[in-house]
């Protein structure tokens, strides 16, 4: 029960170190395993598990290897509200430490559209949004896409739902590619939580913590 036993490359082994991990969560045992063989994960997990470093770190550990010539949005990160999306950029940016040429940016309302939108077509990395204002952004810019994303994360489902965004979260799905990565995680199981898992995820692989 080591960071070392979840197959993860130095970078963010020495990331964990340096947080002072020094040993993974529950959910982080059962997640990073299944989400580094890049299988879709639904995963019942509330706040204080560590369920953002347990999508965070396979996710990084993947993006490791993308090709470097060829700069795109490779990963969505949707959350319920501006403050969440802020903690988990907060939190990835400390796990991805000590890699190189990581490049993140935050999609939330109250943030100038302009600045954003600049910051979207300059192809960062990891996008982490609330739905509406990602959504805004793809249906006004004809240059933000979301074509070569690879891993798509739905945090708080339950909230996600709660805020209404249920439209806006059908909507994003369809623009992202069929072949893909999609984590969820929420903290109640609920039948609107069912139909988005339903369409969003394929053969899940179910974990709870
Ligand atoms: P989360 O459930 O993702 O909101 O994380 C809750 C808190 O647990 C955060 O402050 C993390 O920095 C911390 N945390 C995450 N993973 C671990 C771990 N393996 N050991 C100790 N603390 C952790």
């Amino acid at each position: 029960n080591s960071f070392l036993d979840l197959h993860l490359s130095r970078p963010l082994l020495r990331a964990c170190e340096a947080l002072g991990y020094s040993k993974p969560t529950p959910i982080q045992a059962a997640c990073i395993p299944l989400a580094l063989t890049g299988r879709d994960i639904c995963g019942s997990a509330i706040t204080g598990s560590g369920k953002t470093a347990a999508f965070a770190l396979p996710t990084l550990e993947r993006l490791l290897y993308r090709p470097k010539n060829r700069p795109a949005i490779r990963v969505l990160i949707l959350t319920p509200t501006r403050e969440l999306a802020v903690q988990v950029l907060s939190m990835i940016q400390k796990l991805a430490q000590f890699m190189t040429d990581i490049r993140c940016c935050l999609v939330v309302g109250g943030l100038s559209l302009k600045e954003q939108e600049a910051a979207l077509r300059s192809l960062p990395d990891i996008v982490v949004a609330t739905p509406g204002r990602m959504i805004d952004h793809l249906r006004n810019s004809m240059s933000v896409h979301l074509d070569e994303l690879a891993v798509l994360i739905l945090d708080e489902a339950d909230r996600l739902l709660e805020q209404g965004f249920s439209a806006e979260l059908h909507e994003l799905v369809k623009l992202c590619p069929k072949r893909r990565q999609t984590m969820l995680f929420s903290a109640t199981m609920t039948e609107e939580v069912d139909d988005l898992i339903k369409l969003s995820l394929n053969k899940p692989l179910r974990l709870s913590a």
